[in-house]
């Protein structure tokens, strides 16, 4: 018996779907069905299913004739409700034909509009709506968009002719051009496509749809679609669905126009309706750039009828949605059409505004508020602003729009390659340009900020800046650009290739040089949002703190104690290092100790200030831990100083810095083992540590507990040994000061062998702080400080991926940490459990040390509200 099997469904009308299905329709296809069940005005239409495109690749890349069966119906489904025919050149029926993946990927992958124009038809379209101007303008546009899209003939050669037309008719805008003019236009336009693909312009509306869908799907695996997934870390196998759908017309006259809205202010979430438009323009010239458009308030005056029917859709998608939309409409001949609603992108601070404004208003719930702050936005409000007083002493140029939040100095740059290169070299760049395109994103990733002549601020640049968090002025039309000569010119102040500027990201303003800058500052809703998320996490976030400085900026941020402090890096600055040399080049221990004592009394400060600051929240404090030989001296002058202060000779003492020096100094002398050889300098800052504690416990009237970390132990023998030398040194200080306070000794578990043998160790340990970046590094065997060179190459490869430095191996290095967990926990079920690596402040690794049921994670300061916001989603991706 032959088996009947059911055809897959790959094409749906709009009529068919929901926002439900934004997997398999892609969100623009998910969203337009949802729009019609919700009885919005949109042009009739169809979707081709993500699944097509997915199976359009393992078909070769063409499509096959049950898909084109699909569409087939499809389409005589849409001419039987459009009333118009691809077959019937009187009253053609046109479409656009647009991409839509699941995840929304702007202006990455491709479109086509006018689609079913052919030189018979356009004549039809003339007589039908009485313009053949019209007419004729869609049809170059056609032309240009379907020989790029599907033929990679660049737009330039169509771009170039268009130009010279104007000029020679001394025209300033594209709509100015008449019929006649455009229909050589058209004539010069097929010429270019013959000449460029070798074959004519097609004129079987079908054959141009079958190509078009093609080219979408393909589009799917463009070079900057493939980046623009890497940056945002989407899959490569979720394939993009295609749109089908009427043509709608704002370029009819003037009843007709296109616009873009969102419902609240993206980049401050204040609940107003913020868009522009453009009367008489099509589709995509808007987000383009090319004209700048006007606020859609201007609307009620143009057009009172489509303001207030728009006004009333945004409201009922907002409320139906839950979120702030960014909507798309064009009005043909003064009727209004919806072509798109989606999720709206937005500044940082404006999420947490809206989505703070959303719980008020009773439409979401906070965890609802709390999943929907993505953790890298955060990092935008923590972006610097320009110093007041510098601002005003600095020489303005000229003034744009301000698109995206931020302060950027750095040296101008024309195109977005050179950019990319500069930041290779370490070089500072703002990319200029006249407006950006989507080829034009691994520059404005590579840039400080990003500063455009033309657009609105929905334009290209603004939307890309906003999502990635760079700094962004668009609009500024006092600004002449010169791509070829590479000059930005402000009337007759001209800025050359490499010269500096700053740009403010929230004024719009643009200045020349370099201007200060003063850090962020945190308020308003951000105090409230993360009132939320302290409730609902159970990880707490401490900070890797090693100042008194960076105690309280690490408070400001909400860090609960400090889970690393790093002693070596209070020896940094110059009055210190002179000390701590001398201490490290002494011949003898009574030598040293001289120097130890003159350590002492900074560290003691020190520690009875951070514990002043952190008034009775926890400190871990860490012992020395890098290789000595990092502290000496290397100007040939400072050298001869100190041998002259220490009483010995220049080669003696050379000679000495010398035998210091290690060929593998990562896995020397260092750690606990500096410990084990310099008795004396642990002992000394356990004391530093302790008589800190006890002093800072005077102060407030409240004792203070340390705990005091040995770092990079291996064996268990190495903790006992340092253990018993320390606790020798504190009773000493507890007998010479008559009182005792509760101190901890815990150690970090760096080394892999301490993390196999974790039982052995938390028998001497009072808590275990995991330091994941040499665990990575010697889990690996990839050195940290070389292992940059060669790690880009494996991403690349797919040899593995993310950057384990950056993110937690779960597989390897997770493993070893998750086997100490339960081996330290089998010996002291009680034992304190942390992590100190840069994997603290990293909100993929912090989901996995939340699951491990870890106490905290410790992270630097500016990533500490980072790490709290993953903390609580960690809680929310558990349920
Ligand atoms: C670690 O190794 O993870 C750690 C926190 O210590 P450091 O980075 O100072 O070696
Ligand atoms: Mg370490």
């Amino acid at each position: 018996m032959e088996a009947i099997t059911k055809a897959k469904k790959f094409v749906y009308d709009f009529t068919e779907g929901s926002k439900d299905q934004a997997t398999l329709l892609g969100g623009k296809g998910a969203n337009l069905a949802e729009m019609t069940r919700l009885g919005i005005q949109i042009p009739e239409g169809f979707t081709i299913t993500t699944e097509a495109s997915i199976q359009f690749y393992q078909e070769g890349k063409q499509l096959w004739d049950a898909l084109k069966e699909q569409i087939e119906n499809a389409l005589i489904d849409l001419e039987r409700k459009t009333g118009k025919s691809f077959d019937d050149p009187k009253k053609p029926l046109l479409v656009s034909v647009r991409s839509g993946a699941a995840i929304s990927m702007p202006g990455m992958m491709d479109t086509v509009l006018n689609l079913g124009l052919t030189t018979e038809s356009v004549k039809g379209l003339a007589v039908q709506t009485g313009n053949p101007a019209f007419a004729y303008d869609s049809y170059r546009r056609f032309i240009q968009m379907f020989a790029d899209v599907v033929k990679g003939v660049p737009r330039v050669f169509f771009e170039r002719e268009l130009e010279q037309v104007k000029a020679v008719h001394q025209l300033e805008f594209d709509y100015q051009l008449t019929a006649p003019q455009l229909m050589d236009l058209v004539t010069t336009y097929q010429k270019i496509y013959q000449r460029e693909t070798g074959e004519a312009f097609p004129q079987v509306p079908r054959e141009q749809l079958y190509q078009a869908v093609e080219a979408v799907f393909r589009s799917w695996n463009n070079e900057r679609a493939i980046l623009y997934r890497e940056l945002h870390h989407i899959p490569d196998d979720l394939g993009t669905a295609v749109n089908v759908q009427r043509m709608v017309f704002g370029n009819l006259g003037n009843d007709s126009g296109t616009g873009v809205a969102f419902t609240r202010n993206p980049s401050t979430g204040d609940k107003e309706l913020l868009g522009e438009f453009l009367i008489n323009a099509q589709g995509e010239d808007v987000v383009a750039g090319i004209r700048t458009p006007r606020p859609i308030k201007d609307l009620e005056r143009l057009d009172s009828s489509s303001y207030h029917q728009f006004l009333e859709i945004a409201r009922t998608l907002e409320n139906h949605y839950e979120d702030m939309q960014d909507i798309e409409f064009t009005i043909e001949s003064g009727k209004l059409y919806l072509l798109q609603t989606r999720s709206g992108k937005r500044t940082a601070a404006a999420a947490i505004k809206i989505a703070v404004d959303l719980v008020h208003e009773g439409k979401i719930t906070k965890e609802v508020a709390i999943k929907r702050i993505d953790t890298k936005q955060l990092d935008q409000l923590l972006h610097p602003t320009f110093d007041p007083t510098a601002i005003q002493q600095a020489a303005q140029l000229g003034k744009g729009l301000g698109a995206s939040p931020g302060a950027a100095s750095g040296k101008v740059y024309f195109d977005a390659e050179r950019v990319a290169s500069a930041k290779h070299e370490g070089i500072k760049a703002i990319l200029v340009r006249k407006e950006t395109s989507a080829e034009d994103l691994a520059g404005m990733v590579s840039s400080e900020g990003i500063l455009t002549a033309r657009g609105g601020l929905t334009s290209h640049a603004a939307v890309v800046a906003r999502g990635i968090g760079k700094c962004c002025v668009v609009g500024c039309s006092a600004a002449t650009i010169d791509e070829e000569a590479k000059t930005l010119s402000f009337g007759n102040q001209v800025i050359y290739e490499g010269d500096i500027i700053s740009i403010d990201g929230a004024s719009g303003d643009v200045y020349r040089g370099r201007i200060s800058k003063t850090k962020a500052q945190l308020t308003g809703d951000y105090d409230a949002f993360m009132t939320w998320v302290n409730d609902l996490k159970t990880l707490k976030v401490k900070a890797n703190a090693d100042t008194p400085k960076d105690v309280i900026q690490a408070l400001k941020l909400g860090a609960e104690g400090v889970g690393l402090c790093r002693t070596e890096h209070m020896f940094f600055q110059k009055d210190r290092i002179k000390s701590m040399r001398k201490m490290i080049l002494s011949h003898s221990v009574s030598e040293r100790q001289v120097y130890l004592n003159q350590l002492l009394e900074m560290q003691r400060q020190d520690f009875y200030e951070m514990f002043v600051a952190l008034n009775g929240k926890s400190m871990t404090i860490r012992l020395l831990d890098p290789p000595l030989h990092e502290f000496l001296p290397r100007d040939p002058e400072e050298i001869q100083t100190i041998a002259t202060e220490m009483g010995q000779s220049l080669t003696d003492f050379e000679h000495y810095m010398d035998s210091l020096a290690e060929v593998n100094p990562m896995l020397g002398h260092r750690g606990v083992r500096l410990g084990i050889t310099y008795p004396e300098v642990s002992r000394m800052q356990a004391r530093a540590i302790i008589e800190g504690a006890i002093l800072a416990g005077k102060e407030m009237g409240k004792k203070v507990e340390p705990q005091i970390m040995v770092p990079l132990v291996g064996i268990v023998s190495e903790l006992s040994y340092i253990k018993k030398e320390i606790e020798a040194e504190i009773a000493d200080v507890f007998l010479e000061r008559g009182e005792e306070i509760i101190y901890k000794i815990g150690t970090m578990i760096e080394v892999p062998r301490a993390a196999i043998t974790a039982d052995t160790i938390a028998k001497e340990a009072d808590f275990f702080s995991f330091g994941t970046n040499d665990l990575t590094q010697m889990g690996f065997g990839f050195s940290r400080d070389d292992a940059g060179k060669f790690l880009q190459e494996y991403e690349d490869k797919n040899l593995l991926s993310p950057n384990p430095f950056h993110t937690i191996d779960v597989e390897g290095i997770g493993k070893l940490v998750e086997m100490a967990v339960q081996l330290g926990r089998s010996v002291k079920p009680n034992i304190e459990l942390g992590v100190c690596g840069e994997h603290g402040g990293d909100p993929e690794s912090i989901n996995f040390f939340h699951k491990l049921g870890l106490e905290y994670v410790s992270c630097s300061p500016f990533r500490v509200p980072i790490a709290r916001l993953a903390a609580a989603k960690a809680v929310l991706a558990k349920v």
